[in-house]
């Protein structure tokens, strides 16, 4: 049965508007441009540059590992659905990156930021954001594909993209001075996977070494050997596991534990509740190295 407002607009404006309420108006109200990014992170730089009207949708879900997601198949109308597609390449989201290529549409544009920004092999660690001026890169190049699908708002994303690019300047030289103040020799990392190449050459922190390079992967025992002899021969303060890997965090926090040093935690691939925006997963990272390095 209609309600009586329904009949009201019913009689006014037509059926349309009855099926708008009934449905709730969820994709009706925003024609605008449909942006979709695979990861949280790459969704957060690039809302940044789209403003508040654009929506902008993270296909894998945040506190999910991309490396090792399994995309359920509704993904795929949305990619078809989407005029922007951000994501990361270098080997990030593993075979959803295939699943992308194969699922948009042909007028849609496809911008592979860490593909850009540093070309090269696939041997090359692909979390680049982790260094705030690489992630401005990605900034620059997102506002140039939102200009290029939506050039009527050009100068908007522009203006946006150079805004939120002052702000990562600022974050590099506070983390850059916060960094500082650890002891060189103290500035080691022991994490879980090899993701902090572009942080500690940004941030002068030696990379000791990894669990294992890339998540889906198991450390073998003489790797775990050689680790723990580099913890101890190189007198690295503490490890630094991830919030969304427990199988191979809980491998190296039992590492930490017979040594005897502190295990800490680092963001890296995925945002949550606690750590909302890329900004705060870099404030995070900076005091957590600040606190589990610092002498
Ligand atoms: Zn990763």
């Amino acid at each position: 049965m209609p309600s009586r407002l329904q009949s009201i607009l019913a009689f006014f404006v037509g059926p349309l508007v009855i099926l708008c309420i009934t449905s709730g108006c969820v994709q009706k109200t925003d024609d605008g441009l449909r942006v979709v990014a695979t990861t949280p992170i790459l969704a957060d730089l690039a809302a940044q540059v789209a403003g508040p009207q654009v929506k902008v949708k993270s296909l894998i879900p945040a506190g999910a590992d991309p490396h090792t997601f399994e995309v359920a198949p509704s993904v795929a109308r949305v990619v078809a659905e989407a005029d922007l597609i951000v994501a990361n390449g270098l080997g990030l989201e593993g075979s959803f990156l295939g699943v992308i290529e194969a699922n948009k549409s042909a007028q849609a544009v496809l911008v592979i930021l860490g593909q850009e920004v540093a070309p090269g092999g696939e041997n090359v660690d692909p979390h680049l954001w982790l260094d705030p001026r690489l992630a401005a890169e990605y900034v620059k190049r997102i506002a140039e594909a939102m200009s290029l699908v939506d050039p009527s708002r050009a100068d908007e994303y522009r203006q946006r993209a150079a805004i939120y690019i002052e702000e990562l300047r600022q974050l590099h030289d506070r983390v850059r001075q916060q960094i500082a103040g650890i002891p060189v020799e103290r500035r080691k990392l022991v994490a879980t996977h090899r993701a902090f190449s572009w942080m500690a050459h940004a941030y002068g922190i030696e990379e000791v070494g990894y669990l294992v390079t890339a998540p889906e992967e198991e450390p073998t025992p003489a790797w775990l050997a050689e680790l723990r002899h580099r913890i101890l021969s190189q007198k690295v303060p503490a490890v630094f596991i991830e919030p969304y890997l427990e199988a191979e965090d809980q491998a190296l926090s039992q590492l930490a534990e017979e040594v005897g040093i502190k295990v800490c935690v680092l963001y890296v691939d995925t945002l949550d509740d606690k750590v909302s925006s890329y900004l705060k997963l870099m404030e995070y990272n900076a005091q957590e190295l600040v606190g589990c390095l610092g002498g």
